[in-house]
């Protein structure tokens, strides 16, 4: 099963991607988790990555392209995986379908996470993780159940992202206003596109996804 969850940044999509590939055994890609990955390793791809993140714009086609278009052949993804924050631009989508139909592979939905502007905003402002596991959390919304213990893998410290900040979300909002939402239209005509209520508490989004697979 190869799926993409699409909506705007801190609508639900790593969290939920999180919980899906562990429950259907499936590789997550979020091309966000690779950029900063770059970042951390100093490599060429970070040092074009990392100013351009940090104001909340995207990173060019032809290097998140670059990046993602390798993975899906990989032996891990044999039995399906999930994009998570990919495609994010027209231009994207259609090398995702290029890249897709040379390794004979398809895309079986995509799930669109709906959140309004004001939720975004709250939810990107007590965001945090562990870095060690990758496990996300919220200040209010999703608190570890023990104070400052990671959940997932008993860490114990936390890393809070630099481009969760005011402007950088105004940005971020802006660029998938105007970028990403395109989309939606684009996968609706292929019959492909599932919206699910993002508003809802997490294990309820988790519910009503597993309800589409
Ligand atoms: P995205 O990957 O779409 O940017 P995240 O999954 O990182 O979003 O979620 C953003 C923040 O909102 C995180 O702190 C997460 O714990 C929290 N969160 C995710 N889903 C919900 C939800 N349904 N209700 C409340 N908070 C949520
Ligand atoms: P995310 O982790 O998905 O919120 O992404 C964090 C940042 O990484 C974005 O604000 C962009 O700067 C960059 N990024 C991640 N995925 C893409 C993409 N598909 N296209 C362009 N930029 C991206």
């Amino acid at each position: 099963m190869n799926m993409i969850l699409l909506g705007p940044p801190g609508a639900g999509k790593g969290t939920q991607a999180q919980r899906i590939v562990r429950s259907e055994g499936i590789v997550q890609l979020s091309t966000g988790d690779m950029l900063r990955a770059a970042i951390a390793a100093g490599s060429d791809i970070g040092r074009k990555a990392e100013a351009v993140m940090a104001e909340g714009k995207l990173v060019s086609d032809d290097i998140v392209v670059g990046i993602v278009a390798e993975r899906f052949t990989m032996p891990d993804c044999a039995n399906g995986f999930l994009l998570d924050g990919f495609p994010r631009t027209q231009a994207q989508a259609e090398a995702l379908d290029e890249v897709l139909a040379d390794a004979g592979l398809k895309i079986d939905f995509v799930v669109q996470i709906e959140v309004d502007e004001a939720q975004l905003i709250g939810r990107i402002g007590g965001r945090f993780s562990c870095p060690n596991c990758g496990a996300a959390y919220h200040d209010k919304f999703n608190r570890p159940e023990v104070d400052g213990v990671c959940d997932s893998c008993g860490g114990t410290e936390f890393t809070r992202r630099p481009d969760d900040t005011a402007e950088a979300m105004t940005v971020r909002l802006d660029a998938y206003n105007t970028e990403t939402a395109p989309l939606l239209p684009y996968y609706k005509a292929r019959g492909a596109l599932v919206t699910v209520d993002g508003m809802a508490e997490i294990d309820d989004v988790t519910r009503q996804i597993m309800a589409v697979i």
